[in-house]
């Protein structure tokens, strides 16, 4: 069996989602499950939803009916009028379910209140492909992943439960799979174990596709987008981006460490373990053939890739009596930055003072300048990008850093980075 992940570029609108049915045709013999992601910016206007409703904002009705009015547009360019019926009384119900979550108050957790919301993206784009490809003469099962995907109480970036969604994808997924029909999921969500839903991170349907790939032994995960395959940099910031045919694991997991934004970080450790190869594919020209991600034992020669890791905030934490950074402090820094899931991109110690170069998510960030505030002085400047360059050389580290500010640079053996002002 394979595993098909379709992100939401791939299901933006009416064109996009009849794309998908053309694909899936030419694997109409196949044992396929399909996770999808909400559809196009679904999930940023779903956050924006979710401040309204916390914050208890004026506008939370208008961006309720304009997600639901995008959603309705969509059914209205794909399906004929027996089709429309059925797939809006589905939709009916889920704006329903989403209304009764915002009519309720807020409780005192903003992640919690995120992912009772946001997950309806997923629910949504995956109702809609659904009856579409059962219209289109699919036979086609709809899983709710929240009923298989487990995490812990971590709302925003659920951890997973593997013993749970292990027990859970062999019990609901694998008895559908000898059935002649494809399965098709939400990508990003999961839910507790007393089925509170929770959502795996940003862009984290890709992790999704890769657990459910690991533990069904897949013969391989393909993820589809709307680049050829991985490239060596983003094509959107530079013009030398090209294709890179293949990788190995390790170097995949590097370029993900480093914010290659092409995978979810987390997609590659699962497959790894289990051997199982990863494809990136182009959703625009289906024939192509992608990247592909898999075990290799003499490491390839790559081109210079550039990782460009935008909104960084650098924290200059110093002792309070100008005594040196120890490694007491070190530790107490680190332990603080783990109690608020903060990671650490990159990192410098000098005499007084250790900076900590990091994304800068405000609803980590600010409690954990708070906490450390307590024991040191801490300064930090926001506004920044990092720039990573594996197999880098001379020639490009210039061309890219020559009209930059570099405020923090390191070089190893394969890698150069340096965090930078944002160019806007
Ligand atoms: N819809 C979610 C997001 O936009 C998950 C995903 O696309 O992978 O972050
Ligand atoms: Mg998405």
């Amino acid at each position: 069996m394979k595993v098909f992940k379709f992100g939401g570029a791939s299901v933006k609108d009416a064109e996009a989602v009849k794309n998908i049915a053309s694909i899936l045709e030419g694997f109409r013999k196949e044992k396929l499950v399909m996770v999808v992601s909400a559809m196009g910016k679904t999930t940023n206007a779903l956050e924006a939803l979710v401040e309204s409703h916390f914050h208890q904002k004026t506008d939370l009705q208008e961006k309720f009916d304009k997600l639901k009015l995008f959603h309705l547009n969509v059914c209205s360019c794909l399906f004929n009028s027996s089709g429309l019926a059925i797939i809006q009384k589905e939709l009916e119900s889920l704006f329903t379910e989403l209304e009764a979550v915002l009519n309720k108050d807020a409780v005192d957790n903003y992640n919690f209140e995120y992912a009772q919301i946001v997950c309806f993206g997923e629910l949504l784009s995956t109702k809609i492909i659904a009856i579409y490809l059962k219209e289109n003469g699919m036979q086609v099962e709809w899983v709710d992943a929240r009923k298989v995907i487990k995490t812990d109480h971590n709302y925003r970036e659920g951890q997973i439960d593997w013993e749970a969604t292990i027990r859970n994808t062999e019990q609901t997924i694998s008895p559908l799979l000898h059935k002649d029909t494809l399965i098709i999921t939400q990508g990003f969500i999961g839910s507790t174990f007393e089925n509170l839903s929770t959502t795996l991170g940003r862009e984290g349907s890709d992790y999704t596709a890769a657990i459910l790939g690991a533990i069904l032994n897949a013969e391989h995960v393909a993820v589809w987008k709307d680049v050829p395959g991985i490239l060596n940099a983003d094509p959107k910031r530079f013009n030398f981006a090209k294709k890179i045919p293949k990788l190995s694991y390790k170097e995949a997991i590097e370029m993900t460490y480093y914010g290659a934004k092409v995978l979810h970080p987390k997609t590659i450790k699962p497959l790894e373990n289990k051997g199982i190869p990863l494809l990136v594919k182009s959703f625009l020209d289906s024939n192509e053939e992608g990247t592909v991600i898999e075990a290799i034992e003499q490491e390839l020669l790559y081109p210079p890739i550039t990782i460009v890791e935008p909104n960084q905030i650098l924290l200059s934490i110093y002792t309070t009596d100008f005594s040196f950074v120890s490694e007491n402090d070190i530790s107490r820094i680190f332990k603080v930055c783990s109690k608020h899931n903060v990671r650490v991109n990159m990192m410098q110690n000098k005499a007084i003072s250790m900076n900590l170069c990091c994304t800068n998510k405000g609803y980590m960030i600010e409690p954990l300048v708070k906490e450390l505030k307590k024991d040191f002085k801490v300064e930090y400047t926001s506004g920044l990008d990092l720039l990573t360059i594996r197999h880098y050389n001379i020639e490009l580290i210039y061309e890219l850093s020559k009209s930059r500010e570099i405020i923090m640079e390191q070089k190893s053996e394969n890698t150069y980075q340096f965090v930078t002002k944002t160019i806007t």
